[in-house]
């Protein structure tokens, strides 16, 4: 391999560089925390780490971090209550494939199933039912976000001949909105459903709300089947990752024994990132429990601190119970830019994840101030 860019190339990679440096100070509007430091593992960043296959079985591809990965799944197996030596899981590339992941396993249990997903529910889902071929209905929501119960109701006992797959959202993209598993599971109990399952997309708030013991709970003790989180949403990563957990005996359906890797292809992709598995672990000994749950309510202050700024300047913001997320009207497309804020319907967001501190939500303010008093 050439030893050096040439200038050319060094420049374009430079001014990239300085771009994406600008670019991370002006990051609110989605939920990536940005407080992290992983210098000290920067020398894996030399080795072609993979973690192909299953997690739990070792593999011939023995440049992996497969056993860093299973201590991570045991951390979140423990936080979410899975059932004891009745769980299964691996680190994905993100909430998406833990949702497809969730959905398949599902699929294989009740082929005939309906799944039930909120209108407020990630794009990803509707793509990964597609891709398996499920039959689906979308239920409405509250103002807030949150699935409405009576729409859900309706459906399912409209459909009473077919398995029911609940995809629960524990804080939706917009709004942080969560769906209640009590309400669910009364719902099915009342309609008298004996095959069903839930998955919860808890790619937003599912670290943060275990951390904090927020109520309703959704873990697996209050109904879940199966579960995904995003890695570098909460936790941070530089690398984009995930966790799905499942009960053991719904995956036992899944997954062949690959002799060319030694193990078990049980997940969704052949090759996986070994280092993002490292990055987890390293996250969760350097917080501990504790470092975790002291950074999500730092991050709940800030988000509060945020709602009563904007308030003081009378822009109508408000957030879910316990929510990072802060939604407002929508401001001018330039300081939707500039600040990377996403928007929906009239209604934009900024999250505030750890690494966002009160100043950046007054640089932010005091952006929007400035815009107002140029239109008045
Ligand atoms: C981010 C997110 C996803 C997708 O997760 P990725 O990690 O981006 O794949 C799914 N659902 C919700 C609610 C999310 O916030």
């Amino acid at each position: 391999m050439q030893t050096k860019l040439n200038s050319v190339d060094f420049e374009r990679l430079n001014a990239y560089m300085k771009k994406a440096e600008e670019r991370s100070e002006h990051f609110i509007g989605y939920p990536i925390a940005r407080d992290f430091d992983y210098s000290e593992l920067y020398p894996l960043l030399k080795l072609p780490l993979n973690n192909v296959g299953d997690p739990q079985v070792e593999s011939t591809y023995d440049l992996n971090s497969r056993s860093l990965e299973q201590e991570v799944l045991q951390f979140f197996a423990q936080l979410f209550n899975a059932p004891e030596n009745n769980w299964w899981g691996y680190v994905t590339n993100g909430g998406s494939e833990g949702n497809l992941y969730g959905l398949y396993v599902a699929r294989e249990l009740y082929p005939n199933g309906i799944v039930y997903y909120s209108e407020s529910t990630h794009y990803s889902v509707q793509k990964n039912i597609q891709l398996l071929n499920l039959r689906s209905i979308v239920i409405s929501t509250e103002e807030n976000g949150e699935m409405d119960y009576n729409d859900l109701k309706q459906m399912i006992q409209m459909h009473r001949d077919q398995p029911v797959i609940i995809l629960a959202n524990i804080g939706t993209t917009m709004t942080e909105a969560k769906d209640d598993l009590i309400e669910i599971k009364k719902i099915l109990r009342q309609l008298a459903v004996k095959n069903h399952y839930i998955h919860c997309d808890a790619a937003l708030a599912g670290t943060y709300s275990a951390v904090l013991d927020l109520k309703p709970g959704f873990d697996f003790t209050c109904g879940s089947d199966s579960l995904a989180i995003s890695g570098h949403k909460f936790i941070g990563s530089p690398i984009p990752c995930g966790l799905v957990l499942v009960k053991k005996n719904y995956k036992e359906r899944i997954g062949r024994s690959i002799p060319y890797i030694g193990t078990v292809d049980t997940t969704i992709t052949g090759s996986r990132n070994g280092h993002s598995p490292v990055f987890l672990w390293y996250a969760i000994k350097k917080m501990g429990i504790d470092g975790l749950r002291q950074r999500a309510l730092e991050s709940l202050e800030v988000a509060a601190y945020a709602v009563e700024k904007l308030n003081e300047m009378g822009i109508s913001a408000w957030r879910n119970p316990s929510a990072l997320t802060v939604v407002f009207p929508q401001p001018s497309l330039k300081l939707c830019l500039k600040w990377q804020i996403a928007t929906e319907n009239g209604q934009s967001h900024i999250i505030c994840m750890p690494g966002i501190t009160r100043k950046k939500i007054d640089e932010f303010v005091s952006d929007l101030v400035t815009e107002m008093e140029l239109v008045v």
